[in-house]
């Protein structure tokens, strides 16, 4: 993917933690066993990128430290992240662009229909963040919390994609997985969110909910050429199919079939489903990225999930 080099940057549109005091000492380490969670474990609503990361909806807690790292420091990024030409050569200045781009896109999609969609930051963080859901390691991976109506990430998810579940990777992948967090973000806008418990299963409504994010980010995917962001025009010029190959690639690593196979007890069981199978969640993003159309994520109305 590419970006337009002239048009400017919305730095506003992230909220940078990482750094600005606090450490990581709470990190877990990822790896050993895996899906490790450190102290006290409740449930509530939140959208994670992959069922399996931390536990199937469950949010580790860190019992105390937090709070020491949420001080927001956007200077570094706002001096070097000015126009798309920084997009093409800092990686942080790259997710800025994607981000306005993806919300870009929303504004318009939701203004289109008469209504005014809600622009919300992502945190960029380190190890563990104080969030409105609760506070969170870097373990449960990009996550969306409907109470703060803010996406989180540790961009070290990115690395972890590629290492620990062999995707391939690339920037585009990287924008998808953001495209599917805000995909959460205008489900919360919509109500969608509420029909949503916390089932899981094969045709639960945590996998509807999920799968239908995916399918907004092929929405997005569909229109990044092409919608207008707050700087001017597109701030994506270019998606070749080798980047829609990648994120097709990442999808069929993240679906729970995949998880529970290769990171987990090794053996599929669908009652445990959250996020939808490998082969859903590549078919759901292809359905938006085709159509361009978010009416046709119907995920709730269709007995054929893939
Ligand atoms: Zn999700």
């Amino acid at each position: 993917m590419d970006f337009n080099d002239d048009v400017s940057l919305d730095t506003s549109q992230v909220q940078d933690t990482r750094g600005a005091g606090g450490g990581v000492g709470g990190r877990v380490a990822l790896g050993g066993g895996g899906l490790g969670i450190v102290g006290l474990v409740i449930y509530f609503l939140m959208s994670q990128f992959g069922g399996g990361l931390g536990g199937a909806g469950n949010l580790p807690l860190t019992d105390g430290g937090l709070g020491d790292n949420q001080a927001v420091s956007n200077s570094k990024i706002s001096s070097e992240c000015r126009t798309g030409r920084d997009a093409d050569t800092n990686h942080d200045c790259a997710l800025v662009a994607i981000i306005n781009s993806i919300q870009g896109y929303w504004q318009d999609e939701f203004a289109r229909s008469g209504s005014t969609y809600k622009v919300v930051p992502t945190i960029f963080f380190t190890g563990n963040v104080n969030t409105g859901c609760g506070g969170a390691t870097a373990d449960v991976g990009p996550f969306y919390c409907p109470a703060d109506e803010r996406v989180y990430i540790d961009l070290s998810f990115f690395d972890e994609l590629k290492q620990r579940f062999g995707a391939k990777g690339g920037t585009f992948v990287e924008a998808y997985v953001l495209a599917h967090e805000y995909g959460h973000h205008v489900q919360n806008q919509l109500g969608t969110s509420n029909r949503v418990g916390k089932e899981s299963g094969p045709t639960s409504g945590s996998v509807r909910l999920e799968l239908q994010a995916d399918c907004y980010a092929g929405v997005w995917a569909n229109h990044a050429t092409t919608s207008p962001t707050k700087g001017g025009g597109p701030l994506i010029s270019d998606i070749t199919d080798d980047d829609i190959s990648r994120a097709l690639d990442a999808a069929s690593r993240i679906g729970d079939d995949y998880i529970q196979t290769h990171l987990g007890g090794g053996s599929v069981d669908e009652s445990q489903f959250t996020h939808g199978s490998s082969a859903q969640r590549e078919k759901w993003f292809t359905t938006g990225y085709q159509s361009g159309d978010p009416t046709r994520c119907n995920t709730f109305d269709t007995n054929n999930l893939g």
